[in-house]
């Protein structure tokens, strides 16, 4: 049911923190594996020891994913290799942490553009390929910043998952005929370089730590389990959901 064996799948911003931890975990249920990043010696490098660690083909590419034309190369390259596209991962994404009052348009842009605009993007193309070949599973990173306001000054960044969410249901819908589905991860507060300037100032991890219910940051291996069963044909009956996985913030 969880096996990958034979299939491709993408990841973008895959060259660490959760990117590179759920690329790991499929290509350990047997998924070979393309990784995009915005830079090409750590793209080739992180496909480089996926490769050695599981027997599974691995690519590194060097793909901004707000720029059209290198998604189309990145797509393109992994059809020219593989043949097909099976699973896409969604997870490259920003964070700036910036009071809404001082926020310049062009910072506002900068996270619509990667959060939102890149999912689209990748998504759009992927999923053509996926529609020629029989379908595929799409997994949009959103965060649970998508359904509640933090206390951090992230307007631009919640608003951008918010509609990583809803893109998930009209992707999902458009797609169901084409045996394409489209669904997302909702992560809490997890461990990554991400989330380290949010704790930045003096109390708010131990501010944010009261609130989560098990008392801790997650780990980034945690989101693996759920990326496989999203990838695999275990969630053959998913689309368009969000899971959430957050320690128990949200609840
Ligand atoms: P990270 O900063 O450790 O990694 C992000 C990766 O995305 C990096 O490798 C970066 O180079 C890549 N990237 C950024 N812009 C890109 C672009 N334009 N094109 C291609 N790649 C790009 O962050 P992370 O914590 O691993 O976050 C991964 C995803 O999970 C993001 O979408 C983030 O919003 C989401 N998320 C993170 C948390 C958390 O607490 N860490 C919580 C909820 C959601």
């Amino acid at each position: 049911l969880f096996n990958l064996q034979g299939k491709v799948s993408i990841i973008t911003g895959g060259t660490k923190g959760l990117g590179r931890e759920m690329a790991t975990a499929l290509a350990q249920s047997g998924s070979n594996i393309v990784i995009a990043d915005l830079d090409e010696k750590t793209a080739k490098a992180t496909a480089e020891e996926i490769k050695k660690q599981n027997e599974v083909e691995a690519l590194g590419f060097q793909v901004d994913v707000t720029q059209e034309d290198q998604v189309q190369a990145l797509i393109q390259s992994t059809i020219e290799h593989f043949g097909k596209i099976d699973v896409v991962i969604n997870n490259a994404g920003i964070c700036q942490k910036i009071k809404a009052e001082e926020m310049s348009l062009q910072d506002w842009n900068k996270t619509m553009e990667v959060n939102v605009n890149g999912v689209f993007l990748v998504s759009k193309l992927a999923g053509k390929e996926m529609m020629e070949t029989g379908g595929g599973s799409i997994i949009n990173i959103a965060s649970m910043s998508s359904f509640i306001a933090n206390t951090e000054a992230q307007c631009a960044y919640n608003s951008s998952k918010a509609a990583v969410v809803m893109m998930t249901k009209c992707l999902a819908n458009e797609w169901v005929s084409h045996n394409i589905r489209v669904n997302a991860i909702a992560p809490g507060y997890m461990e990554t370089d991400m989330a380290k300037p949010l704790f930045a100032e003096q109390g708010e991890l131990r501010h944010v730590l009261d609130y989560i219910p098990m008392k801790r940051l997650g780990k980034p291996y945690e989101l693996g389990g759920l990326a496989i069963f999203l990838a695999s044909d275990a969630s053959s009956y998913s689309t368009g959901s969000t899971f959430v996985i957050d320690g128990g913030y949200t609840i």
